[in-house]
């Protein structure tokens, strides 16, 4: 089913942020009103609703997305999330960013995500597998290595990929391995893909610290989330001689002024134990962390928490978004007013997409790289992608947001006139 909702439905929460990002960018870059409503639409919404029977016997129906926001620069691309909270409106807003920061970091590919709506910590792994190969089979008739390919995102894994893979092999007759990304290395997946956005983050802050002239040796870290991106770039920046003083999950955030074990924590990752039970530590609340006077603060959980209400609170010297959407508009201006310095996003994050895209090339050509390849191609990638974002901000004498953005969406327009479909 196609979903198709009246123009005059209002934009909300992070779908709001997106399209707020976006017209800041279009602006500063003049562009016409034909390009602005081609650009601000996603160009395929796929609903679906589905049954699952569960372990007591009971059937019950989910709802699921697969958005796809642009194509102009090549198959789209984009994570899956297991979330209660996911809406359509969000999946599109994070469809909306995988394009941008796929084209920040100038890689072949559109932007999508998708979501199904239920709490993954809730059910079995046999009603997850169940769940998933159901959703993979709905969604199958926009999925594939050359259509759209799906990743892992909150609440979502490899062995989610794996079943998803298996269930797109199954209805093929032949094992699609590039049919998704985040895979475990056994069924096809790349080396270094399960830390890529974490290690992202780390040339991230590299780059960042060497630009502000300060040192990452000895910086403090707040993280907020301690999943698949916050607790890997915890424990990358703990190695390269940072202090982490605070990682938090849903429920609060375990702190130490003198600096956190991360080696010692890492059993608490994605929700496996709350942290609040984490011991050697105190204890405080998400709030408390996102105030604490750290160099770098990582957002790494959800969208919209940095916002009006608490942005005058942050007293971090840089802020390195590893979530997507942590900041709504009004926390930017803040920031802005502030001098604090905030590396968005559509590049910060990108490590994830860009070891994606390796994996991707590698299951195509059946051809499997080492990790120090992995990552050292990463590192030129990333790095590469944040001078450009860098020149773009001195040049036109833009905050960073503003910078990556004009880059991102610069570089899907002119694939958009290239083709020759809009003026
Ligand atoms: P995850 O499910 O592995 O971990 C999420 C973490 O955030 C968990 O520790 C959870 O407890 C915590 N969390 C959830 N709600 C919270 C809240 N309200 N306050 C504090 N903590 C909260 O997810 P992930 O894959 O690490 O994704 C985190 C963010 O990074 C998301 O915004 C996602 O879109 C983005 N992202 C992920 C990837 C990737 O490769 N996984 C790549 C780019 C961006």
């Amino acid at each position: 089913m196609v979903v198709s909702e009246p123009q005059s439905q209002p934009a909300t929460g992070a779908l709001q942020t997106a399209f707020a990002q976006f017209d800041s960018a279009a602006d500063r870059l003049g562009l016409d009103d034909n390009m602005r409503v081609v650009l601000r639409k996603c160009k395929r919404e796929l609903a679906v609703h589905f049954p699952v029977q569960m372990d007591d016997g009971v059937t019950r129906v989910f709802s699921g997305y697969r958005v796809q926001h642009n194509l102009a620069r090549g198959p789209a691309k984009g994570g899956l999330r297991y979330s209660p909270d996911v809406s359509l409106d969000e999946v599109r807003a994070l469809a909306m960013w995988m394009t941008w920061k796929s084209a920040v970091v100038n890689i072949p590919y559109g932007g999508a995500k998708g979501g199904v709506i239920v709490n993954p910590k809730l059910l079995s792994e046999r009603e997850i597998e169940k769940l998933t190969r159901r959703y993979a089979t709905e969604i199958s008739i926009i999925i594939g290595p050359n259509q759209d390919i799906p990743a892992p995102d909150m609440g979502t894994d490899g062995r989610i990929m794996a079943w998803i893979m298996d269930t797109i092999s199954m209805h093929r007759g032949y094992t699609e391995a590039g049919t998704v990304t985040g895979k475990p290395v056994s069924v096809g997946g790349t080396l270094g893909r399960a830390e890529a956005t974490g290690r992202g983050l780390l040339y991230i802050i590299q780059e960042t610290a060497k630009r502000y002239g300060v040192a990452v040796e000895g910086a403090t870290v707040a993280v907020q989330g301690f999943g698949k991106v916050g607790a890997i770039a915890a424990q990358l920046l703990q190695r390269a001689g940072a202090r982490i003083v605070a990682v938090s999950d849903s429920a609060g955030a375990a702190y130490n002024e003198r600096g956190l074990d991360i080696e010692a924590l890492m059993p608490f990752r994605e929700d496996r134990i709350p942290l609040a039970q984490a011991q050697g530590c105190d204890h405080i609340t998400n709030a408390e962390l996102l105030s604490l006077p750290v160099d770098f603060l990582v957002p790494a959980a959800i969208e919209g928490q940095l916002h009006a209400g608490n942005a005058n609170d942050v007293r971090a010297r840089f802020i390195v978004e590893g979530a997507n959407g942590p900041t709504t508009p009004e926390a930017d201006a803040i920031f802005a007013e502030k001098r604090i310095a905030l590396i968005p996003d559509i590049l910060a994050n990108a490590g994830g997409v860009i070891v994606s895209y390796f994996e991707w090339v590698q299951d195509l050509q059946f051809y499997f790289w080492e990790e120090d390849e992995v990552n050292e191609r990463l590192h030129r990638v990333i790095t590469r992608a944040f001078s450009d974002v860098v020149a773009m901000a001195d040049q036109h004498n833009a905050r960073l947001r503003d910078a990556a953005m004009m880059l991102g969406v610069n570089r899907v327009v002119e694939a958009t006139r290239l083709r020759g479909i809009y003026p």
